[in-house]
């Protein structure tokens, strides 16, 4: 069996122009849509993203703002960057480019953010939004995987999904969303102290691997003609692979989501989604 590959490009651009659509629509009525992003440090990878989101939100209509401290930044001078964009009338949405460089704490300058600016969707505020399946913001990684299952027609009601991995940024939110009313899914959220995990892992109809081990998940783990959707993103000599062995794996599996080219592109639409989203309830509120 050769699996179906879910492209997350296809699915991105569908995003984006709907998202361009709805910054159209606001520009109309007189708002403009602003993204804000918080760099500290030079890590090239950070740069890359931070670069990356600039583009795509520039390509949609929005403004985007480019705070970039250096890598002896204070906390305090960090957290200040961070009230700053809270009080900027033309920033919609914020992100703070993670991880942050050693010595500071990427949490709680995280928690500085305005809720109601919060592009990613990370702020305590908004992730017990989530727990309440309550509306908000979706962090970009999990609400881009959804926006996939959605875009193929994936059923998830009544199936089981496993999401390996338990961080706060992809994992454990992943979780919710699969398990959420209306998604339906019956969870089990396994993690680095999972026994069997491949027995675990072979149980799943839709496999979400989000642990950042290259290729760790190989034919073994997965069940003939189950979805499987590969979140990491790991550099190796090789260059860039997912967490999940594609090629042995495309062999059982039903679909799959490349690297890159999959979930890797729906993160950064997420964003953009997340952001229009924020910035119609605001001008909805007359803020
Ligand atoms: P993380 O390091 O915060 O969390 C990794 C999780 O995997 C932990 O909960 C841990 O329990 C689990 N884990 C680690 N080793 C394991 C093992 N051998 N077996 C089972 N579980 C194990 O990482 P993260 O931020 O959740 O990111 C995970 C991966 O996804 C990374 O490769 C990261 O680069 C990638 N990522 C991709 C995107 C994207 O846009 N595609 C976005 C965010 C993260």
């Amino acid at each position: 069996m050769s699996a179906k590959i879910l492209s997350g490009k296809d699915v991105a651009a569908a995003v984006r122009a709907d998202v361009a659509a709805r910054v159209a629509e606001l520009s109309r009525r007189g708002k403009t849509v602003g993204l804000a992003t918080v760099l500290v440090g030079d890590d090239p990878a950070s740069q890359v993203y931070v670069r990356n989101k600039h583009r795509a939100a520039q390509a949609v209509g929005m403004l985007s703002i480019d705070e970039h401290l250096p890598a002896t930044a204070t906390q305090d001078e960090v957290e200040a960057v961070v009230e700053r964009l809270n009080a900027d009338r033309r920033v919609d949405g914020m992100i703070v480019q993670l991880p942050l460089p050693a010595g500071l704490d990427g949490q709680a300058v995280v928690e500085r953010v305005d809720p109601a600016k919060d592009a990613d969707g990370l702020h305590p505020f908004n992730l017990g939004l989530l727990v309440l399946d309550r509306p908000g913001p979706i962090p970009a990684t999990p609400g881009g995987i959804m926006e996939i299952l959605r875009f193929y027609d994936i059923a998830t009601a009544g199936r089981t999904a496993v999401v390996v991995g338990r961080s706060f940024l992809v994992g454990r939110p992943m979780a919710l969303l699969l398990g959420a009313k209306g998604t339906d899914a019956t969870v089990v959220q396994a993690h680095s102290r999972t026994p069997n995990l491949a027995e675990v892992c072979r149980t799943a109809d839709i496999l979400v691997a989000a642990v950042g081990r290259p290729e760790l998940f190989d034919a073994s783990y997965v069940k003939p003609g189950a979805v499987v959707i590969d979140v990491g993103i790991n550099r190796t000599d090789a260059g860039l692979v997912g967490d999940v062995d594609r090629d042995a794996v495309a062999e059982v599996a039903g679909a799959i989501t490349p690297v890159p080219g999959g979930v890797g592109p729906m993160t950064i639409a997420s964003l953009l989604a997340n952001t229009v989203m924020l910035a119609e309830r605001r001008s909805a509120s007359g803020n």
